[in-house]
This record gives structure tokens, sequence and C-alpha cells, in this order.
């Protein structure tokens, strides 16, 4: 496995793939996603132009977080119990994967006494029952609204885990149907939220992702290899 050589690589695919729908490169964010990698491996990515770190769980990122401090933003992008929010609103930049009110409330709460507003994502279901995680698309605007008012968290966009499909094109409508959820939230304009981000694309299916509108892409493998659970 070769960190840089595999950077390489993708970044000309995001390339090539932006080119496909005219966009610019420059409006796509690539969050590495370091779960189960060492420091070392983080430390690697960031030497190789990496500004965004993504890892799934709070406890396995406080180590990497404690050792390497702040040398790029420190993406939450798993699913968070409520009793690991505390150091979660100490530790990262953003959290991607906000889906009930009761998260949400715990997260302002935990933020404000850090100091902080803690930026959010709405993580959506957009693979119908495949997933554990997100909130239903038709449930969304009514759970941003409410999440609007907490004093802690800033609303900045959606994020999805797209159906787990071996073709990239049958994950497309995933995409397609975050988009539209997201343009329609923010003709909304309700106030405190911009619908700035959308978060949706991993190794696989990253490419349809960018043609679909994503402008943060979460790539573990393609850049990692593939990962030991051990
Ligand atoms: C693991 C993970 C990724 C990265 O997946 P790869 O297939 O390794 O690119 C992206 N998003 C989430 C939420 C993940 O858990």
């Amino acid at each position: 496995m070769n960190i840089a050589e595999n950077l390489k690589r993708i970044r000309s695919r995001i390339q090539n793939a932006c080119l496909k729908v005219n966009r610019s490169e420059e409006d796509v964010t690539l969050i590495a996603v370091t779960k189960t990698m060492d420091a070392n491996a983080v430390k690697l990515a960031v030497e190789n132009g990496i500004a965004h770190i993504g890892e799934n769980r709070v406890q396995e990122a406080e180590r990497k977080i404690n050792q390497l401090g702040n040398i790029a933003s420190w993406h939450l992008i798993g699913h968070l119990q409520t009793n690991k929010v505390k150091k979660a609103a100490q530790l990262f930049d953003i959290i991607h994967s906000v889906d009930s009110l009761h998260l949400a409330r715990e997260i302002s709460s935990r933020a404000i006494q850090f100091n902080k507003v803690m930026d959010c994502l709405i993580e959506v279901k957009t693979s119908g029952e495949e997933s554990k995680f997100g909130v239903a698309p038709e449930k969304a605007t009514e759970l941003i609204k409410q999440i609007s008012i907490l004093p802690g968290v800033r609303v900045k966009g959606l994020m999805t885990i797209g159906a787990f499909l071996p073709d990239p094109e049958d994950v497309r409508p995933c995409f397609k149907m975050l988009k539209t959820l997201n343009e329609e939230i923010a003709s909304k304009g309700i106030e405190g939220v911009e619908m700035k981000y959308l978060s949706m694309g991993m190794t696989n299916d990253f490419e349809v992702a960018i043609e679909e509108g994503a402008n943060m892409i979460r790539v573990g493998r393609a850049i990692f290899g593939e990962r030991n659970y051990g």
C-alpha cells in the first residue's frame, strides 16, 4: 500500500468526475477515512495533502487526536451514542451523523460547555431499510427546523451512506435523492441553517456521488487499503 500513490490516483479520479459534469474539483473536499488505521497512517495522509480526517468511533479517534492534535480537521462520520457525545463535542470539528433531536440536543449542550458551536450534518436514510441509522427523507425538514433553534449546533447540510450495491450506478438514486432534498430544505430558508455540504460517496461510489453533487466525499479503502478489523 502506498498512500501517496493512492491519493494521486484518487485526485485524478475526482478531477475526471468533476470534468464530466462541469464542476470544479476545488468544490470537492476529500475526507480520508482512517478507521482501523494507526496514527502514522493519518500523519502520512496529512503529509500528502489531506486536510480532513474522518473517524467512525469516538474512542478510537481520541487516541489519534491526542497523539496528533489539530494537524487536520476531524470529522465524526459514524453513529454517535449519547454517552459518547461529551467526548465527541470536545474532539471533533464536525459531526456528520446527527439523525435525531435527542442527539442534537445532547451535542448542543455539550458543545456549549466547551465554548463551541458544533457544525453538524443531518444523516438521511436514502437506501430504504438497508441502513440502521439516518432520518427518513420525509422527516428531515421538520428535524432540521427543530435543531435549528439549538444554540450549540449549526446545521451545515446532509450526509448519506448509499446503498451497499456492487454497481455504483445502482447507488445513484440515493445521491440524487439527497441532493434534491438538500435543495428543498435550502429553499425554505430556515434561520441559522446553511445547506452547504452534501457528504456522500465512498470508495465504491464517489465518482457517481460527485456527478450528483457531492462536495464532501469520504474515502477509506482506496487510500489506505482494505481494513483489518482483527
Ligand atoms: C468506513 C466509512 C467510509 C469509507 O468507506 P470506504 O469504503 O473505505 O471508502 C465512509 N463513510 C462512512 C460513514 C464509513 O463508515
